[in-house]
């Protein structure tokens, strides 16, 4: 029985969290914010950290650039401010865009003589400025795990960048942020985090803790999917069960990784600009389908579905239709997103791996115009 486990971040939860915990952000004289253009305002998150850190006269500067699918090119010039500001730690708000740009950010400021996709090479890599994360969606679970997914500058690439250094040391998972979260935006993210417990459970690296990590998340995930989808606020308590269901899913993934939907996704993202959850979403259905071709991963499967209150064939229907992605491709386009991602792992990190010539099939089968 494996129980390996490592998590090394601090997780401070509920309502009013970073105010009533402000001396966790006790970190040195001075630090930078790493946000997205508006959420982290419009959230009352970013009042809340600069009164604490007002309240603690630490200095800080508000770096406010990282949009979607953060740039490398973005972090890294928010690694050179962080050090000509001599941040001596760094506050990541958002979604996952500005939680992994944080980590970046707080890689090159440590690492001045790397060049950008230096952060890639984690050998190099001395040190990071520790970090502290505060979600403002419930989806990524990057506030628990040292994953930085970066946009190669040009290159409609996705690459991810993950050191020790970058595991966030504190995590507040405030679910107020989330409160005004729009449908949309709840949604995709919660497919996000359905992603993330579905494909970690069924990982050959699983271990007892992280499936039981996927089992907690993926069930209260699908249970709020009927009232997402409904014409009507999401309560408060749901918002809550949410943030911490992404927040399992972000420590499962931490020990196992991510299955193919997510690289498939990517492509999905790039050039049809559908957002990372519902785009990943998408081929649950074939996720679930190539699980039940053999036997082990079937009944592994069979036995996520029971655990979380469903089937593996009503999984299979309703997270792609949730994801909704109508797109048309012709066999060029299919070729160029197979070579893109030729080169990711995640099709062998699952119990049954799917055989390389299905990526193009898959494409061709959903979306072949
Ligand atoms: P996101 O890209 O961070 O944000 C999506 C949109 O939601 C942005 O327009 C953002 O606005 C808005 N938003 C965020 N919080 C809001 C709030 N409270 N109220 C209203 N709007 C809000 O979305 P995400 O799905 O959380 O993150 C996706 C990224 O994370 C992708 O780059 C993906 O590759 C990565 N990811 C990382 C991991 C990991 O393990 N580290 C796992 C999965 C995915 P602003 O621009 O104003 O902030
Ligand atoms: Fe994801």
């Amino acid at each position: 029985m494996d129980m390996n486990f490592f998590m090394p971040t601090k997780i401070v939860s509920g309502v009013g969290s970073v105010k009533s915990n402000a001396e966790l952000f006790n970190l040195g004289d001075s630090c930078i914010i790493v946000t997205g253009a508006s959420s982290a305002i419009k959230s009352g998150a970013l009042d809340d950290v600069i009164e604490v850190l007002e309240n603690l006269n630490i200095e800080y500067v508000v770096f406010d650039r990282i949009r979607e699918n953060p740039l490398m090119s973005t972090c890294f010039d928010g690694g050179q401010i962080a050090a000509a500001q001599k941040a001596d730690f760094v506050i990541g708000i958002g979604g996952g865009s500005p939680m992994d740009a944080a980590k970046a950010v707080a890689a090159y400021a440590a690492n001045l003589n790397i060049s950008p996709d230096g952060l890639f090479d984690s050998e190099k890599l001395k040190l990071s400025l520790p970090i502290i994360e505060i979600p403002t969606t419930s989806g990524t679970g990057s506030e628990v795990n040292p994953y930085s997914i970066l946009s190669l500058d040009g290159k409609d690439l996705k690459k991810t960048f993950n050191s020790i250094y970058s595991y966030p040391k504190y995590a507040f998972l405030d679910p107020k942020y989330t409160y005004d979260l729009p449908k949309s935006v709840t949604l995709s993210t919660a497919l996000d985090a359905f992603c993330h417990c579905i494909e970690s459970y069924n990982s050959p690296k699983f271990t007892v803790i992280s499936e039981q990590c996927a089992l907690f998340g993926a069930k209260k995930i699908w249970r709020a999917l009927d009232e997402i989808e409904k014409d009507a606020p999401v309560s408060e308590k749901t918002r809550e069960r949410l943030m911490n269901a992404a927040c399992v899913g972000g420590m499962a993934i931490n020990t196992t990784g991510t299955g193919f939907p997510h690289p498939m996704g990517y492509n999905l993202t790039f050039y049809a600009n559908i957002p990372h959850g519902r785009a990943c979403g998408a081929f649950i259905g074939k996720y679930i389908e190539n699980a039940m071709t053999a036997d082990e991963s079937a009944k592994r499967i069979t036995k996520f579905a029971l655990r979380i209150g469903a089937t593996p064939e009503e999984i299979a229907y309703k997270i792609p239709k949730l994801a909704n992605v109508d797109v048309r491709l012709d066999g060029e386009t299919v070729e160029m997103f197979c070579e893109k991602i030729s080169g990711a792992r995640n099709f062998e990190n699952s119990i049954n791996p799917l055989p390389r010539n299905r990526i193009k099939e898959i494409y061709e089968e959903l979306f072949l115009r």
